[in-house]
C-alpha cells in the first residue's frame, strides 16, 4: 500500500472525540488458534518472495489451490493475465472462499498473497533486494487461513467471504498505478453472483510483533461506521491496547478498491514507522509473532459472531 497525506486536523480530532468509549464486557472465548496462524504464515515465507511471475508465486498459487480446496462451502477462483506498464504479461489469481453463499447478510474478509518485487520502503538498506513478505503478505493470508479453520469447526449464522487477492504490492504505486492493488480492482469489476457484503475489512500486515493499528485515513473517510464496529470489537476481545482509538496514517491500499464500487470497506494495517520493516528487505520471519496474529485474529472472530 501507498502513504496519502493525513486527515486534517478538525476533522480526526472529531473522529477522536466520538471513538473514546468504555467497555466492560469480559472477553468472549478464544476462537482463533494463532500458533496455528503462524504455521501458516513460515510456509508462506518457505516459499521466498512471491512476486507474480516467479517460482515463489507458483508454488504459493499451487498452495492455496490444495489449502482453500474445501475450507468452505464454495470456492471461486479467479484467473486472469495482466499486462504490466513494461508490457510484461503477468498470470494472476484471487481465491474466494464463500461460507453460507446463499445468505443475503453477508460480511467479507480480505488480504494480499504477492509479495512486493522491490524493498523501495522508506527504511530500506538495499531496494534492489525484494520483499520476503512475512508481514506484507503473509500474515493477511495467514489470518484469513485461521479464521476458515474457526468457522469449519462452528459454521458462522451469517455468510462470509474470505478474499486472497493478488497483484497488489507489484508495481509504483505513483508512476505506474494500473500496476498495484490489481487483484482488488479486478475483484470489484467481476464481483460474485448473489448479495453484496454488509462491509468489508482488509487485513494487512497483522503479523508484526508489538503491534498497533491506528485508525486508517481512508477507513475513516469511506466507512466510519464499520471503523467504529472494529475498534468496538477490539474492544470486546480485551485488545483495546492493540486497536488503539484514534488516526493514524492514511493508505491506498486494496480497501480502496473496495470503495470505489459501494463497499463499505476498511483497511486493517499495522504500518511504517510502526512497522520499521515495511518494504524492505527485514521484513522476515523474526519480525513477526504468534501473538499479534492471536489479536488481529481474536477481532476477526467477535466481529463474525456478532
Ligand atoms: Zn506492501
Amino acid at each position: 500500500m501507498h502513504l496519502r497525506p493525513v486527515l486534517p486536523f478538525l476533522l480526526r480530532a472529531s473522529l477522536l472525540a466520538g471513538f473514546i468509549t468504555a467497555c466492560d464486557h469480559a472477553p468472549p472465548p478464544r476462537e482463533f488458534n494463532g500458533a496455528g496462524a503462524f504455521t501458516y504464515l513460515q510456509t508462506q515465507v518457505a516459499f521466498g518472495p512471491r512476486i507474480p511471475g516467479t517460482e515463489g508465486h507458483r508454488r504459493m498459487a499451487a498452495w492455496l489451490d490444495s489449502t482453500l480446496a474445501g475450507r468452505g462451502d464454495t470456492l471461486l477462483v479467479q484467473s486472469w493475465g495482466h499486462v504490466t506498464a513494461r508490457g510484461d504479461t503477468l498470470q494472476l489469481r484471487n481465491y474466494l472462499v464463500r461460507f453460507n453463499p446463499g445468505a443475503e447478510e453477508r460480511v467479507l474478509f480480505l488480504a494480499h498473497w504477492d509479495t512486493r518485487p522491490r524493498a523501495d520502503g522508506p527504511g530500506s538498506r538495499d531496494s534492489t533486494l525484494p520483499v520476503p513478505g512475512a508481514n506484507d503478505g503473509a500474515s493477511g493470508v495467514a489470518l484469513l487461513l485461521g479464521v476458515a479453520d474457526a468457522l469449519k469447526r462452528v459454521p458462522p449464522k451469517a455468510g462470509v467471504d474470505l478474499l486472497f487477492v493478488d497483484g497488489e504490492d507489484y508495481g509504483d504505486f505513483v508512476k505506474h498505478p494500473d500496476d498495484v492493488l490489481i487483484g482488488s480492482k479486478y475483484f470489484a469489476q467481476h464481483l460474485p453472483p448473489g448479495a453484496q457484503p454488509l462491509y468489508a475489512v482488509l487485513w494487512d500486515m497483522v503479523g508484526g510483533k508489538n503491534l498497533k493499528i491506528f485508525q486508517e485515513g481512508n477507513s475513516l473517510l469511506g466507512a466510519p461506521e464499520v471503523v467504529d464496529l472494529v475498534w468496538k470489537g477490539a474492544r470486546q476481545a480485551g485488545h483495546g491496547d492493540v486497536f488503539v482509538s484514534s488516526p493514524g496514517y492514511t493508505l491506498i491500499d486494496d480497501h480502496v478498491s473496495l470503495q470505489k464500487v459501494g463497499i463499505r470497506a476498511i483497511d486493517v494495517v499495522h504500518f511504517y514507522p510502526d512497522y520499521p520493516y515495511w518494504h524492505t528487505p527485514d521484513d522476515t520471519i523474526d519480525k513477526v509473532s504468534a501473538e499479534s496474529l492471536q489479536a488481529a485474529g481474536d477481532v476477526a472472530m467477535v466481529l463474525l459472531r456478532k
